[in-house]
């Protein structure tokens, strides 16, 4: 399992990518997510920097789609904005998604890259698939501090029960 939920490459963001790198590993098609890989989940503001990466991808030769799970009505106005061919309900990391961007473009598997920010959803999808994987540092957590400290509180509450618990026997 561990192999398959495992990138090819970590970065921060998807900008930080660089386009020189991913030719000189054989990539000549991108295939993206799109909810906190592009865009922030919430958002419909693409950042500029985003999208300078999408355009100078594209300037440079490659070939990008996009490839998310989200709703069509959620997609098409955001591939229209960055003028890039979309899946909508794709369910990775099955290959509905795929195989609809296969019928109509030939993408060739072993030449592409899966970039997302899920590790059970785009690294998982791409290592099942056969492309290289890169993950990225979401664009923005849904869980904010006080998730986290909560999961903490948890965690360590948990650890001290099941110690009392052990002291009981
Ligand atoms: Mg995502």
């Amino acid at each position: 399992m561990s192999r398959l939920t495992t990138p090819t490459f970590k970065v921060k963001k998807l900008w930080h990518i660089d386009l020189s790198t991913l030719r000189q590993a054989g990539v000549t098609t991108v295939l993206l997510d799109m909810d906190n890989t592009v865009v922030p989940w919430h958002s419909v503001q693409v950042p500029p920097k985003a999208a300078a990466w999408i355009h100078t991808a594209k300037q440079e030769g490659f070939r990008l789609y996009l490839l998310s799970n989200n709703l069509h009505s959620r997609v098409a106005p955001l591939a229209q904005q960055l003028e890039i061919i979309a899946v909508a309900n794709a369910c990775k990391p099955w290959r509905r998604g795929l195989r609809s961007l296969q019928r109509q473009h030939n993408v060739d598997i072993s030449h592409s890259v899966m970039i997302g920010d899920q590790i059970f959803t785009d690294i998982l999808a791409g290592n099942l698939w056969g492309t290289k994987t890169i993950l990225v540092d979401p664009l923005f957590r849904r869980e904010g501090r006080m998730t986290w400290l909560a999961r903490t509180m948890e965690r360590i509450i948990m650890k001290r029960s099941i110690q009392y618990g052990e002291e009981d026997q």
